[in-house]
């Protein structure tokens, strides 16, 4: 025990000397208060389609048995392979922190028994996500997800309002130059059929691939087709096709999603090379993409069936359907395209003070017109009138309330019109009274 001790303290000193490290874990940022504006929004947008689509919201933790990420997402996925955060509790449990959001949703289903409730069950989830890959625009350690899945229904028409759900939250958000990249990868009967003929095309073609694709040959053939090396994307043009070799039933279910999206006119690309990295998927599969940016450093969201994970995790079987998209990826989209934050924040009043009786005045006054729902501003440090109301300009407010010295002793407000500049004395009872007629008219 002593000695336990005192190793204990030889950490604590070691700790204690180093210097603390001013900068966040690589690969993970601080969203501070500038860009959680443009957050909120976007969330905002997705959850109310969402909830106009019949979806509820789940919250899963973050941190998950590591089996559930290796049976559900595969073990020789990029993701599960190199890129978990991995480690054991004190109780000797491995954990991971979640990679992606499916496995987890999925995990819920089963444990609360939702094969129970009415079918399909609709559920939608946003929250960050842990990846260790290398960090660069777009790529992060730390990102955060929002997506939604249907549970319980096998209909290619629920595969085409995942995928016209998806496309809709990016339309609603403002990103509007969006293709939809489309692919079947078929089902456990059509898919080993289809990879045995993959793997011996590209074992004629061995000594063209790089050293990642050759591992694939033998670990995971799928992922052969979306390899970006160039030299590995010329192999994959000529590859054959999966669309070529689907079972009887995908083909018609993947036929069937097809011409759902046409009726909705939804523009996409049917892309053969693409597979997700994910095993769970089945059937169909699908990527948003930016028009003109190619390549899935740039897909801006993903998603597909996978009617087999529930059974995979030891649920009944269940057919399920799903989407998510990264958010840091939806930000960046909206800022490099000018949306500019600063003319959605608006206040509808701005309050100008003059003096500590101002002051007090004022703070009685914002708590009055919160309480009434009037998105109020102010400025308490600040001295100057003029300042203050080039601030009420900058919130775009059409009222200025101003509490001078005279205004605090008499238990009055001046209200001023931004726009024309008339002003007006109003006593402090009647004030949210005038302002709310002042703001509908
Ligand atoms: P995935 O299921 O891997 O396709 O991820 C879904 C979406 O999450 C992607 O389309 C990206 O928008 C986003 N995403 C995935 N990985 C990252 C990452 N490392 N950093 C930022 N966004 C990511």
């Amino acid at each position: 025990m002593p000695r336990v001790k005192k190793i204990e303290k030889k950490e604590d000193k070691k700790h204690r000397k180093k210097k603390v490290p001013v900068q966040a874990v690589r690969g993970m940022n601080d969203i501070l208060p500038p860009e959680q504006f443009i957050w909120d929004y976007i969330l905002e947008k997705a959850r109310k389609l969402c909830n106009d689509f019949g979806f509820g919201r789940i919250e899963t933790p973050i941190l998950e048995h590591t089996e559930l990420f290796y049976r559900g997402v595969g073990q020789i996925t990029d993701i599960v392979e190199k890129e978990m955060y991995t480690f054991e509790t004190q109780g000797k449990d491995a954990v991971s922190l979640r990679p992606e959001g499916t496995a987890g949703v999925a995990r819920a289903y089963i444990e609360n028994g939702m094969s129970k409730w009415s079918q399909p069950v609709k559920l939608f989830y946003e929250g960050p996500m842990f990846r260790y890959e290398k960090p660069q625009a777009g790529r992060y350690r730390q990102h955060h997800q929002f997506g939604a899945e249907i549970f319980g229904d096998e209909c290619s028409a629920v595969d085409a309002q995942i995928i016209y759900l998806a496309w809709k939250i990016f339309q609603k958000i403002g990103i509007k130059n969006t293709t939809i990249q489309v692919n079947s990868i078929g089902c456990s009967e059509c898919r080993p059929v289809y990879k045995k003929l993959l793997v011996d095309y590209y074992e004629m073609k061995i000594n063209k691939l790089c050293l990642d694709c050759k591992r694939r040959l033998s670990e995971n053939p799928l992922r052969l087709l979306d390899c970006k090396e160039e030299k590995c994307m010329q192999v994959a043009s000529s590859a054959p096709q999966i669309i070529d070799h689907l079972c009887e039933g995908c083909h018609d279910h993947f036929k069937n999603v097809l011409e759902f999206l046409d009726e909705l006119e939804i523009s996409y690309v049917l892309n053969s090379s693409l597979v997700r990295g994910l095993d769970y998927y089945t059937k169909t599969v699908f990527e948003i993409w930016e028009d003109g940016v190619e390549g899935a450093q740039t897909s801006l969201g993903g998603g597909g069936r996978y009617n087999d994970l529930i059974r995979t995790l030891g649920g009944e079987d269940t057919p399920a359907v799903g989407f998510s998209f990264g958010i840091e990826r939806a930000v960046e989209r909206l800022l490099s395209s000018g949306f500019h934050l600063e003319q959605k924040i608006r206040k509808d009043v701005f309050l100008v003070q003059l003096g500590n009786m101002a002051r007090k005045k004022i703070l009685r006054l914002f708590d009055k017109l919160i309480d009434s729902n009037i998105v109020a501003g102010e400025s308490l440090g600040r001295g100057s009138i003029k300042s203050q109301l080039r601030m009420a300009n900058r919130y775009n407010s059409k009222l200025a309330l101003i509490i001078g010295q005279k205004e605090a002793l008499d238990d009055t407000v001046i209200i001023r019109d931004m726009e024309s500049g008339m002003q007006e004395v109003v006593t402090m009872e009647c004030i949210v009274q005038e302002v709310k007629k002042r703001l509908k008219a």
